[in-house]
């Protein structure tokens, strides 16, 4: 599709036409001036060719002249022996007396001023043609001065002096010639070159008006349309560049927008580039006043030392400068922000707003588990480390209370390792949860299993057990996670829920995913300000008696990263009286 017209130039002449007829014309002036300048060269070449003859003529009836004394029979011979017998011959003295003429005898004026005569008189030789003042006839003349003597020869401007006079044509054909075939020459190399510009200019019409040009633009296969070509290629490539970059900041954007920090991007003028709607939203929590720009941003109060850096740094603009930072912490809303501002050298500048209230909260747990590790660990370690200082402080002690002693050591220490046990299981469960191997698992075998573990308990506290599972009830998962759920519960339920209690564990709901399960007894149940904590590390109820039990305080927890494990979900409820019941899902497959 190639248009010559753009909208903007619809009776203009094409360009390729006007490179045509200006080089043609100009062609044209060059070829008439040469023609003209070549026509007056032949024809003053025939003149001369004339004139010579002429000129010899005088100088042969000069020395004529010298030989004989009877000057017009002199003349006569002298014309009777050249072919031209109607010569007009002159002679004149050097003051422009007529001394002989054989046209004209009377009434010869003075002829020094006859303008061959005058050229004669400065250059030795002249001619002209003009027609005689004395015998009103139009002459060739030629005069040839000797020894200030002219002798003039004349011939009649009759037809036959006129063809000895007419030029030789030919190279005006030849110059016809050679115009024509430019005009075909040059028509075909402007046709070409009105192609390529045509095309150029369609091409730039289109990226003008937002048309994406096509790519196989075919230019004539020359200098000018390889420029071309490569423009449209250099177009296309940086189209390809263009639409990469947009990509990549489209991915940035996204990513900025699917991010869980707040952001935002500002020019040096301090207007809002891109920002992100968690920005808005976390300086709207972070601010007592309410922002609706992101421009904004950095006139709130609290970020006025992220605006003091501003100014301070953007003023002072160095070359050499690297990329500044700075970062404060703000407390506010029962959260804690992290904002941080990136000074890039171009005095652009990006806020970014981190929430690390749960990194914060995170590394606060892991402060208060590491403390009540140690707690843990030390009240045994300094029991046992008391007993056997007792034992060996008195050697003398008697044999059954040194028994009794040793007893103490050996149940805290069979505590230390029942807690050290636990400990370990919940690391791995947070830290290397990928160790644990997964197998098919039968919870029917596996619920059975421990309920024939536990009979002695279960006897011994007049207990009662209830279990409703499908017949097969069967999970991928870990063996001995899927025992620690089951076990620690009924552990839990013998330990703290009283006598003469029923245990019941159902499988109350199964899905295509899920097992729903809940564990329940009806003993003596958890207060309802500790219910939401029992999760927790080392959360007891009643420290002492959990204590005198046995409990590390760590069992619900290992329940609830085992449950999770198995990608579900635990809660639990009681109510004072009526026992406990902890609801729980376990994915069938993982
Ligand atoms: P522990 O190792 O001390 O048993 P757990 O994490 O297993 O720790 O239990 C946390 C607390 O929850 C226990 O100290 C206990 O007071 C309470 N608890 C757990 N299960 C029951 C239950 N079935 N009935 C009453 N209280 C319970």
């Amino acid at each position: 599709m190639v248009t010559i017209e753009n909208n903007g130039g619809k009776n203009r002449i094409p360009f390729s036409q006007r490179l045509f007829w200006s080089i043609f014309f100009m062609f044209l002036g060059i070829v008439f001036c040469f023609l003209l300048f070549q026509y007056q060269r032949e024809k003053e070449f025939a003149q001369e060719k004339l004139s010579t003859l002429l000129d010899n003529y005088n100088y042969l009836l000069y020395k004529k002249c010298q030989k004989e004394t009877d000057l017009p029979s002199t003349v006569r011979g002298f014309i009777e022996d050249i072919p031209q017998r109607d010569l007009r011959v002159t002679i004149i003295a050097p003051n422009g007396e007529v001394l002989f003429d054989n046209a004209e005898t009377e009434g010869l004026s003075n002829h020094n001023d006859r303008s061959e005569v005058q050229k004669a008189r400065l250059n030795g030789k002249g001619f002209a043609i003009r027609t005689s003042q004395t015998t009103g006839i139009r002459y060739f003349y030629s005069a040839t001065n000797i020894d200030s003597y002219i002798y003039r020869s004349a011939l009649r401007f009759d037809p036959y002096v006129r063809s000895s006079l007419s030029i030789n044509k030919d190279f005006i054909y030849f110059f016809l010639l050679m115009s024509l075939l430019f005009f075909f020459v040059l028509s075909k190399f402007t046709y070409s070159i009105g192609q390529t510009i045509a095309k150029l200019r369609d091409f730039a019409n289109n990226v003008k008006n937002g048309h994406i040009p096509l790519i196989d633009y075919v230019f004539p296969n020359d200098e000018l349309g390889d420029i071309s070509q490569n423009i449209v290629k250099l177009y296309h490539l940086q189209q390809k560049a263009k639409n990469e970059v947009a990509m990549e900041r489209d991915k940035i954007v996204k990513h900025f927008q699917y991010s869980k920090e707040g952001f935002a991007m500002f020019s040096l003028e301090g207007k809002e580039i891109l920002s992100n709607t968690l920005f808005i939203q976390y300086i709207n929590v972070i601010s007592d006043s309410h922002v609706n720009q992101a421009d904004e941003a950095i006139y709130i109060e609290e970020l006025n030392p992220i605006h003091q850096f501003l100014n301070d740094n953007i003023r002072n603009l160095k070359r050499d400068r690297k990329v500044l930072r700075k970062s404060v912490t703000i407390d506010k809303g029962g959260k804690i922000f992290l904002v941080e501002c990136i000074l890039f050298v171009d005095n652009s500048y990006e806020l970014s707003i981190n929430d690390i209230s749960r990194q914060e909260e995170e590394s606060r747990l892991k402060r208060q588990l590491t403390q009540n590790i140690s707690h843990e660990l030390k009240t045994p370690v300094s029991s046992i480390q008391g007993y056997l200082e007792t034992i060996l402080s008195n050697p003398e002690i008697a044999p059954d209370k040194q028994r009794f002693f040793l007893e103490r050591c050996y149940s805290q220490s069979t505590r230390l390792t029942l807690l050290l046990r636990d400990i370990s299981v919940l690391n791995r469960l947070e830290e290397a949860s990928n160790m644990f191997d997964l197998t098919e698992v039968n919870l029917n075998q596996l619920i059975s299993g421990i309920l024939a573990e536990c009979s002695r308990e279960i006897e011994e506290k007049k207990a009662k057990t209830e279990v409703k599972l499908p017949a097969k009830t069967v999970m991928e998962g870990n063996q001995s996670l899927l025992y620690s759920i089951f076990r620690n519960l009924l552990d839990n339920a013998l330990a703290y829920a009283g006598e003469n209690i029923k245990i019941t564990i159902n499988c109350y709901k199964e899905d295509s995913k899920y097992y729903y399960f809940s564990f329940s007894d009806n003993g003596v149940g958890i207060p309802a300000e500790h219910i939401n904590r029992i999760f927790e590390r080392f959360y007891r109820v009643d420290k002492g008696r959990s204590r005198k039990i046995g409990g590390t305080g760590l069992g619900l927890s290992i329940v609830k990263n085992s449950v999770n494990f198995h990608k579900g979900q635990i809660s639990a409820k009681s109510s004072p009286g009526k026992g406990v019941t902890f609801f729980f899902t376990l994915k069938k497959k993982l």
